[in-house]
């Protein structure tokens, strides 16, 4: 137990337990918050998840103001990190909507191809967005062009940055402090009306700010439900190096224990995974699928491990049909993507934990 209750920052209660949540302090009898030390001694933000509820009266909140929306959603998740509702709760303010982390495509990637296509998904969704600009925090490619984008819209305005979490939101935040804002002015924070929450403000030369908001989990990605061991197996380092596999119908692969993919029923047809390459892909009969399951669960089948499984919700099946001449990718949320290339249609059952968000979309490579 900590001998301070409250964070002599923000005010925030103080907790010993999530590193990601609001208040934590790393050791005991500290008496400022981590993410208010980070600000105060380093001018660094650092991600702070919120549950839906809370983010949304946050998203309304950014609705009443007369803003620049920054959304930044993974290239790797993303139907899994775009923010249900976005257009809805921000009202008449543009959204930037940009795509990070393309240093995972595979190398030789078309991007204008991908920037079409995620400019047609964004407009399925209704996203409504006035520009989409693709780019890596982390490697620094296309952030000239963040930076050009914002510029061009701001139009004397705050800018409100959002994002579900691990789409790298704190990363893109810090190079945009160093690159954009006006560093002779500390960065500060401002409570959230009603909440123990407070809004890192990163002030621009105008005298108006780049505001970040907390990362919203979503439990439909498998990034949010699995150990931080295991989050660290699915998530590529590198650009992606697809796995193809030639299946019969009736064959099955499994991703670790983390998920199953059955090819039902269809001509024989190949298979690309884009999965990170520390999970482990087995190909078996569909007919041994349930046996191999039982007995290799957080064995050869991992990740997770054994103990890490118990935390982790039960399959459940998702029957899909892959209608024929239909280039189409089956996305299982934060794990990756199987693109099938089959002409003539196919049946699939995908089985992952409960909850987990898998659909079917227009192939994106
Ligand atoms: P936040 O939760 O949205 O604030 O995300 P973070 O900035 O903490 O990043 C989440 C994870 O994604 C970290 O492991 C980062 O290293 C990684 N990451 C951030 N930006 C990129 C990027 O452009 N490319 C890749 N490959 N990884 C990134």
């Amino acid at each position: 137990p900590n001998q301070f209750e409250f964070c002599s920052g923000c005010g925030v209660k103080l907790q010993r337990n999530d590193s990601k949540k609001l208040g934590y302090v790393p050791k005991e009898n500290a008496t400022i918050c981590q993410r208010c030390y980070k600000i105060k001694h380093y001018n660094e933000i650092s991600s702070i998840t919120l549950e839906e509820d809370d983010f949304l009266k946050i998203l309304s909140h950014v609705g009443q103001t007369k803003s620049l929306v920054l959304n930044i959603v993974d290239i790797f998740d993303f139907e899994g990190s775009l923010i249900s509702g976005l257009k809805r709760f921000v009202g008449s303010n543009p959204i930037v909507m940009v795509v990070n982390k393309v240093d995972l495509l595979p190398r030789n990637m078309n991007l204008n191809k991908v920037m079409n296509w995620v400019k047609k998904q964004a407009k399925e969704y209704g996203l409504n967005v006035v520009d989409v600009v693709l780019c890596s925090a982390k490697k620094n490619i296309g952030f000239q062009d963040v930076l050009e984008v914002l510029s061009k819209y701001r139009k004397g305005r705050d800018i409100y940055v959002v994002g579900a979490t691990n789409v790298g939101k704190s990363t893109l935040i810090n190079r945009l402090i160093n690159d954009f804002s006006d560093l002779d002015e500390e960065l500060t924070t401002s409570r959230y009306p009603g909440t123990t929450l407070n809004l890192v403000k990163i002030p621009l030369e105008d005298g108006k700010y780049i505001v970040d908001t907390p990362g919203i989990v979503y439990t439909s990605r498998m990034t949010e439900i699995i150990s931080k061991h295991d989050l660290q197996k699915i998530t590529p380092e590198q650009s992606l190096k697809p796995r193809v596999y030639q299946l019969n119908e009736r064959q099955t692969l499994f991703f670790g224990a983390l998920a199953r993919f059955d090819f039902v029923q269809g001509e024989r047809q190949s298979f690309t995974c884009f999965i990170s390459n520390s999970v482990y892909v087995h190909r078996t009969k569909l007919d041994n699928a349930d046996e191999l399951y039982e007995n290799q669960k957080g064995e050869m089948l991992s990740p997770p491990s054994i103990k890490d499984l118990e935390t982790l919700p039960l399959f459940t099946k998702h029957a899909l049909r892959i209608p024929k001449n239909e280039r189409l990718d089956v996305l299982i949320s934060g794990l990756g993507w199987i693109k099938c290339n089959g002409d003539n249609g196919a049946e699939l059952v995908i089985h992952v934990p409960k909850g987990i968000k898998v659909i079917l979309r227009e192939s994106m490579l």
